[in-house]
């Protein structure tokens, strides 16, 4: 029996040398002091043993068993102890390391070129309003005085859904929507995505973006609609740039006019940009057909207005003095960090 208890002890300090893990000393735990351990069948048979012989076999009996008991502990504290020294150093922090560089994105100049646009009319009392981007055929073209075989409906031109919607094809539409919702005065300008059916060049895009505004009031004129525009485009492009109205025709305006800017590229002199002109066209312009203004039941013998629609790439052309329109689509970052 005491040969036994020792080779017990022997057999357990071999293998608790070669435990690793918590997982390994639970199943040695298990092994030599489960219920169906040596040592624990050792324990039940004392009652087996002659009187002479019990107490010292019985000694050495909870001898081993404490042994082992305490052995299992120490080794417990000592895996328990490398675990959580190999999570400190795995999850140390070195705080002397350099952070990480982060890129932080900037505004897409088309939007950029929005806002201060935005900015500059909101400045002056008009407020930004918002519109749908599929339109009704008739708030693209019959409500604007354009009724059917009118030219300009071309359907080249224009991105059809079906007969009655289709992609607008200029944010005028939205002049429409205000006027019969709101009474004058009315002060409104309306950013925003408009659809032709263009070839992608450096001067076409069959989806670019357009700044309508809309003024009506009582006694509203010409001479309001010139001094906004000149006021606007000195703000946008600084205080020295030129301007020139030209007559025009559109169907929802007039009179009407296109306004150029002189070339700011060769301040007039004439230039590949310019076609050789010294100024480049920028908007269209006018006082809103009275025949419009009556469609939205809006007397035009009480009431006058001015329209006006710029086109935003061209005015961003013009404001960073770039020369093909794609680059605002193309998305290559080494173009568009230079607008931070
Ligand atoms: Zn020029």
């Amino acid at each position: 029996m005491k040969e036994r208890l020792l080779g017990i002890k022997s057999s357990f300090c071999a293998e608790v040398g070669r435990i690793g893990s918590i997982e390994e000393l639970e199943k040695l735990r298990v092994k030599y002091l489960g219920r169906k351990s040596d040592v624990v069948d050792v324990l039940k048979s004392l009652g087996k043993l002659s009187v002479e012989e019990r107490p010292a076999v019985g000694r050495l009996a909870n001898e081993v068993r404490d042994f082992l008991v305490n052995s299992i502990e120490k080794k417990r504290y000592e895996l328990d102890l490398k675990d959580i020294r190999t999570r400190i150093q795995r999850e140390k922090i070195d705080v002397t390391e350099p952070g990480r560089e982060f890129c932080l994105g900037n505004r897409h100049p088309i939007n950029s070129v929005t806002r201060t646009m935005c900015d500059i009319f909101k400045s002056m009392g008009f407020s930004v309003v918002d519109g749908p981007e599929i339109e009704t055929d008739y708030y693209n073209f019959e409500a604007l005085n354009m009724p059917a075989h009118h030219p300009a409906r071309d359907t080249q031109d224009t991105f059809y859904i079906n007969d009655n919607l289709l992609l607008r094809t200029q944010t005028t539409c939205v002049q429409v929507r205000i006027l019969e919702r709101e009474a004058p005065p009315v002060r409104v300008v309306c950013p925003g995505k408009v659809f032709r059916s263009d070839d992608v060049d450096a001067t076409h895009s069959p989806v670019f973006h357009q700044l309508e505004g809309l003024a009506v009031d009582r006694g509203v004129s010409f001479s309001d609609l010139k001094g906004t525009m000149e006021f606007f485009i000195k703000e946008l492009y600084g205080e020295g740039t030129k301007v020139r109205f030209r007559p025009h025709h559109f169907s929802y305006t007039e009179p009407s006019a296109e306004m150029d800017i002189q070339c700011f590229e060769c301040g007039g002199r004439g230039c590949r940009i310019c076609k050789n002109e010294g100024y480049i066209e920028l908007f269209g312009c006018g006082m809103v057909h009275p025949e419009v203004l009556r469609r939205c039941n809006i007397d035009p013998e009480v009431y006058s207005g001015f329209a006006f629609g710029i086109g935003i790439e061209r005015a961003a052309m013009g404001k960073y003095r770039i020369d093909d329109m794609r680059l605002f689509y193309e998305n290559d970052v080494r173009f568009l960090r230079q607008f931070v």
